[in-house]
C-alpha cells in the first residue's frame, strides 16, 4: 500500500523511527549510564521481553505505511545484540523505507562488523566519541575505552562504505568541554562529520544541571575563532543539525542545541523501546504498549490503525517548554539507555 501521511496534533508528520534494540551496554558513559546507577546487581530487560527481529520487521513495515521513510536503529548499545546485521537485512528492504542508520560506541565495531551491516543494507552510522584526551574519555566512558580502538572504528565503517560517518560528540561542561578545538581539528578534512550535541536532562538518573550544558552558540564561536566557518543550508526542513562549513574547505561540522534551541516544532521522530513500548517524544514518561497488540495476535489494520492513533494524538514539544521554563512534568522520564537517542 502507499504510504500515508500521518499528522499529529501539531501538524508534525511521522518520518523517522528510532528503534531500541537492546537496554544493555558495555558502557557507563556519565551522562547517560552512570555506573554508580547501572552497577552489577541492574536489572536489564529479560530476553523474552526484547521484540524479536520478526516483531521489530512488522512494526518498521507498518510505520513505512504510515509515512516512516528513515529508521536508526539504537540502543543501549545496538552492537551487542546479536546478528543485528540479520535485523537490518530484514529492515532495508521494507518499501517506503529510503534511509537505515545506526548509533554506536564503536567498541564493537569490527571491520567484519563494518561490512556485514553495509552488505544488510545500512545506510549510514554514527559512532560516539566526547574526547580526543584518552584520560577524559575513558573516565566519562566509565569503563576505561581507549580512543584509539573507536577512531578504528570509524575507520573501519568508512572502509566499509559507510561514509560519511557522523561522529557524536556529547559536550559537557567540566568534563571535556576543554576537547572541543582538539576534536575539531582531528576530524577538519577526513570526510566524517563531527556534531556537537549539547548535554540534554534524559532519564533521571545524570544528575544533570543547565550549568553543564555548553550552549551550541559559545561552540560556534570556539571553532569560529580557529578555523573560520560558514552556515551551510540544512538537507532537508527540519534537520536536527545545524550545518556549518569550514570556509577553507576543510569539512563540515552539526550542531545539535536541544537545550538552548529546541527544535520541537519540526520533530517527526517516533521512538520504539527495545520491549516494544512507542513513545512520541524523547522526554515522555509513558509509552504505548505495542508488544501486548503484537502478541496477542492484532491484525495488521488494527495495529496500524493504534499507530496512527496514538501519532495522531501527539502533543509533545518537551524541549520548548523547558526553555519557556514552563512546569514541566514531574513524571518518572525515560532513561536514554532503554529508548535510545
Ligand atoms: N550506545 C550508542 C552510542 O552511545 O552511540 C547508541 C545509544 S546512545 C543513547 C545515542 C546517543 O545519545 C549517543 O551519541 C550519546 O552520546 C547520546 N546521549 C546519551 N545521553 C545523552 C545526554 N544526556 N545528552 C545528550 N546526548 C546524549
Ligand atoms: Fe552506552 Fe551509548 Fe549510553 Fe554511552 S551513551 S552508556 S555508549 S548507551
Ligand atoms: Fe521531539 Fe520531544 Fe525532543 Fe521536542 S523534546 S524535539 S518533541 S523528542
Amino acid at each position: 500500500m502507499l504510504p500515508m501521511e500521518t499528522l499529529d496534533s501539531l501538524g508534525r508528520h511521522l518520518r523517522d523511527l528510532r528503534i531500541s534494540v537492546t537496554d544493555r551496554c558495555n558502557f557507563r558513559c556519565t551522562y547517560c549510564m552512570p555506573k554508580e546507577l547501572f552497577g552489577a546487581d541492574h536489572a536489564f530487560l529479560p530476553r523474552a521481553s526484547l521484540l524479536d527481529f520478526d516483531e521489530i520487521a512488522r512494526l518498521a513495515r507498518l510505520f513505512a505505511e504510515l509515512g516512516v521513510s528513515k529508521l536508526r536503529l539504537t540502543g543501549g548499545e545496538p552492537l551487542v545484540r546479536k546478528d543485528i546485521e540479520k535485523l537490518v537485512a530484514r529492515l532495508a528492504p521494507i518499501p517506503g523505507i529510503a534511509d537505515i542508520s545506526l548509533t554506536t560506541n564503536g567498541s564493537l565495531l569490527t571491520p567484519a562488523k563494518a561490512r556485514a551491516l553495509a552488505d544488510a543494507g545500512l545506510k549510514r552510522i554514527t559512532v560516539s566519541l566526547d574526547a580526543l584526551d584518552d584520560a577524559t574519555f575513558q573516565r566519562m566512558n566509565g569503563v576505561g575505552f581507549p580512543v584509539a580502538r573507536v577512531l578504528e572504528a570509524i575507520d573501519n565503517a568508512a572502509a566499509a562504505g559507510l561514509a560519511p560517518v557522523k561522529v557524536n560528540m556529547v559536550v559537557k561542561r567540566g568534563d571535556n568541554a576543554s576537547d572541543i578545538e582538539a576534536m575539531a581539528g582531528h576530524f577538519r578534512h577526513t570526510g566524517h562529520i563531527l556534531r556537537f550535541i549539547e548535554y540534554m536532562d534524559v532519564g533521571n538518573t545524570n544528575g544533570w544541571r543547565l550549568d553543564e550544558v555548553v550552549a551550541g552558540r559559545e561552540i560556534v564561536e570556539r571553532i569560529g575563532a580557529r578555523w573560520p566557518i560558514e552556515p551551510a543550508d540544512p538537507h532537508y526542513r527540519g534537520e536536527v543539525a545545524k550545518r556549518w562549513r569550514y570556509v577553507d574547505g576543510g569539512g563540515e561540522i552539526g550542531i545539535i542545541t536541544s537545550v538552548t534551541q529546541p527544535f520541537c516544532r519540526n520533530c517527526t521522530r517516533a521512538r520504539l523501546s527495545a520491549e516494544g513500548a512507542l513513545y512520541t517524544c524523547l522526554f515522555a514518561t509513558r509509552g504505548f504498549d505495542l508488544r501486548a497488540l503484537v502478541r496477542s495476535g492484532t491484525d495488521d489494520d488494527a495495529l496500524r490503525a493504534q499507530l496512527a492513533a496514538v501519532w495522531h494524538g501527539r502533543s509533545d514539544r518537551y524541549s520548548e517548554l523547558r526553555s519557556l521554563q514552563t512546569p514541566l512534568q514531574a513524571g518518572h522520564k525515560i532513561e536514554m539507555s532503554y529508548i535510545g537517542g
